[in-house]
C-alpha cells in the first residue's frame, strides 16, 4: 500500500519546486534555542516546546473560597487600563462573580475588539510565536501531498471545498496549492474557504495567496476572489458553519484546535471543581474554584470522563476539558458524513485526558496567564481521543485514524524524498535550513547534527505533534495512516 501510495505522490515530492525565495527558510535566527532562560528574544520557539521547557510562573489558586469577592460597584479604571481588560472585569462584575477560564480564554483570543488575534500578525520573529508552515515550506507541501492523494480517494471530484480552519499566514495553503500546481485537475476542482476570525489575518492571507478580485458580472456587482497561485475561488468566513455544505469536502486543521477555550477542573475534597477567574481586592485577576459543581462540570466533565478508564482518571489531580473542540469535531465529522471527503488535524497534544496544560506565550517568552490579558496567546493542549469520540459518536459512515506522531506522518508522505531533492539544488545557508526545518519537523530533542550556536540547536517536534484523520469510510484509509 505504501509502495502504491509513493508512486502517486512522486511527482509531488521532485516537481520542479524550487526552494522559496525569501527569508523564511534562510536567515538563521528562525532556528530555535534550548535555553530559554536567557534574557534574549528567540524569534523560533514553537508554541508547545516553550511549555515543555520553561518553568511556568507559579499561578496562585485559592481553594474553597465561599465569599468570592465582589468588585466595587463605582470602581472607574484609569484610561491607561488595556481595552480588553476593562472588558473582562466589568463581564465579571456585572455577572456578580467569576467566570470560567473558557469563557477568558474565549474573550482573551478572540474578543472582536482587542482580542490577540483579531488585529494584527502575531506570527513569526516579530511575533509572539512560530508554527510549522513558517519554519519551512516543506510542511505544507507534505499537507498538500495528503490533500491531492485524498481526493484522488475521493474519485477526482470535479467539484471539493478544500477549507482551512485558523490559516494564520496562510503560508501553509500558500505551499500547498504551490507544490500541487502541476495536478491541474486538482487544482482546478478547489473552491477554498479559509476559516479565520480575525481581520487583520484575513488581510495577510489574501495577500499571501495573491489574491484578486475578480468582476462576476459586467456591471461588476457582482465579485469573487480568485488566488492566483492556483486560479481556485478563495472566501473567508468566521466559522465552519458559514461553509456552504454540498460539496465534498477536505479540511485541514494546522494548530487551530489549540487555539479553542478550554475548562478546567481541579480535584478537591468536596469532588471536582472548577477553575474560575475573579478579581482580587488589590483590582488583579486571580484564579479561585468554584463552591459548587458548576454547568461545564455536570456536563462536559462528566462526558470526557466517561470516555476515561479509571485509571486514567485515578492520579490526576487537574482536568482540561474542551467542549468547543468537541461540538467542532462532531460538525467536521457530520459535514463528511453528509458530503464525502476527510480532515486533518495536526497539534501538539495527547491521545488522553489532558491534565494542567494551558499556557501563556508573549514575544517567544513564557507569561502568566492573568498577566495583560490579550497581548499573550493563550493555548492548550489537545485531546485527541475526546476528539476521537466525539466524531464517533455522529455517524456509522465515517473513521477515525490515528493520532500517529508528526514524524509518523511526514516521514510516510515522503518528506526525507521531498528534502533530499531540495537540497540538490541549494545555497549553503539554505541547506542549512532545511536540515534544521526537516529536524523540527520529525526529529526528537535537540539536533545531534547541529555545529551552529547552542543557543540555536533545532529541537524535534516529530514526537510531540500528533495527526489524526476523520474521513468519509467511502473513501478507504487516507494515506499516512495505512
Ligand atoms: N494554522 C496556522 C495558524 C495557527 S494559530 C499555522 O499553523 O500557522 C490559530 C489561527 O486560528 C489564527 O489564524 C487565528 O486567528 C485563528 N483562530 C483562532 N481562534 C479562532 C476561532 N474561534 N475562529 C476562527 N479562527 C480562529
Amino acid at each position: 500500500m505504501l509502495r502504491r501510495s509513493f508512486s502517486r505522490i512522486s511527482p509531488l515530492l521532485s516537481n520542479g519546486l524550487v526552494l522559496r525565495s525569501g527569508p523564511r527558510c534562510c536567515s538563521p535566527h528562525r532556528f530555535c534555542s534550548s535555553s530559554h532562560s536567557s534574557a534574549t528574544l528567540n524569534p523560533s520557539v514553537s508554541r508547545e516546546e516553550e511549555s515543555r521547557e520553561s518553568p511556568r510562573p507559579a499561578a496562585t489558586v485559592s481553594i474553597d473560597r465561599s465569599g468570592l469577592y465582589n468588585p466595587p460597584e463605582h470602581s472607574h479604571e484609569p484610561s491607561s487600563v488595556p481595552e480588553l481588560v476593562k472588558h473582562l472585569k466589568s463581564i465579571i462584575k456585572f455577572r456578580g462573580g467569576p467566570i470560567s477560564v473558557a469563557e477568558y480564554m474565549e474573550e482573551v483570543l478572540t474578543n472582536p475588539q482587542s482580542g490577540f488575534y483579531i488585529n494584527r500578525d502575531v506570527f513569526g520573529a516579530g511575533g509572539d510565536f512560530i508554527t510549522s508552515p513558517d519554519v519551512s515550506q516543506m510542511f505544507g507541501e507534505m499537507v498538500g501531498v495528503w490533500t491531492v492523494c485524498l481526493w484522488e480517494q475521493m474519485g477526482q471530484p470535479e467539484n471539493v471545498n478544500l477549507v482551512e480552519l485558523g490559516p494564520g499566514r496562510g503560508t501553509l495553503m500558500a505551499d500547498l496549492l504551490r507544490s500541487s500546481s502541476k495536478f491541474s485537475k486538482f487544482t482546478k476542482s478547489l473552491n477554498i474557504h479559509m476559516v479565520e476570525c480575525s481581520p487583520a489575518l484575513q488581510k495577510v492571507q489574501y495577500s499571501t495567496l495573491k489574491c484578486a478580485d475578480e468582476a462576476m458580472n459586467d456591471d461588476g456587482s457582482a465579485k469573487r476572489t480568485i488566488s492566483m497561485l492556483s486560479g481556485s475561488s478563495i472566501s473567508w468566513h468566521a466559522t465552519l458553519e458559514q461553509v456552504p455544505l454540498g460539496l465534498p469536502t477536505i479540511i485541514i486543521a494546522h494548530e487551530f484546535y489549540d487555539a479553542l477555550p478550554v475548562h478546567q477542573f481541579q480535584k478537591t475534597p468536596r469532588g471536582w471543581c472548577e477553575k474560575m477567574i475573579d478579581i482580587s481586592e488589590d483590582s488583579l485577576f486571580r484564579f479561585v474554584l468554584s463552591p459548587q459543581p458548576t454547568p461545564a462540570s455536570l456536563l462536559y466533565l462528566t462526558k470526557r470522563c466517561r470516555w476515561a478508564s479509571s485509571e486514567e482518571k485515578r492520579d490526576l489531580e487537574h482536568i482540561e476539558v474542551c467542549p468547543k473542540a468537541m461540538e467542532l469535531t462532531h460538525q467536521i465529522a457530520k459535514r463528511i458524513s453528509l458530503d464525502g471527503g476527510g480532515a486533518l488535524i495536526v497539534d501538539y497534544g495527547k491521545d488522553g485526558l489532558i491534565s494542567d496544560s494551558l499556557q501563556a506565550i508573549r514575544k517567544h517568552k513564557f507569561v502568566d496567564i492573568l498577566d495583560n490579558p490579550g497581548s499573550a496567546d493563550l493555548s492548550a493542549y489537545v485531546d485527541f481521543a475526546s476528539l476521537r469520540h466525539s466524531a464517533e459518536e455522529v455517524s456509522d459512515n465515517i473513521s477515525v485514524h490515528g493520532p500517529i506522531t508528526q514524524s509518523q506522518f511526514l516521514g510516510s508522505l515522503g518528506i526525507n524524498f521531498r528534502v533530499e531533492a531540495l537540497l540538490q539544488n541549494c545555497t549553503e545557508e539554505q541547506a542549512e535550513s532545511l536540515r534544521a526545518g526537516y529536524w523540527r519537523f520529525v526529529g526528537d530533542g535537540e539536533a545531534p547534527f547541529w555545529e551552529g550556536p547552542d543557543e540555536l540547536t533545532p529541537i524535534g517536534m516529530g514526537t510531540r505533534y500528533l495527526a489524526m484523520a476523520i474521513v468519509n469510510k467511502k473513501q478507504g484509509t487516507p494515506i499516512a495512516f495505512e
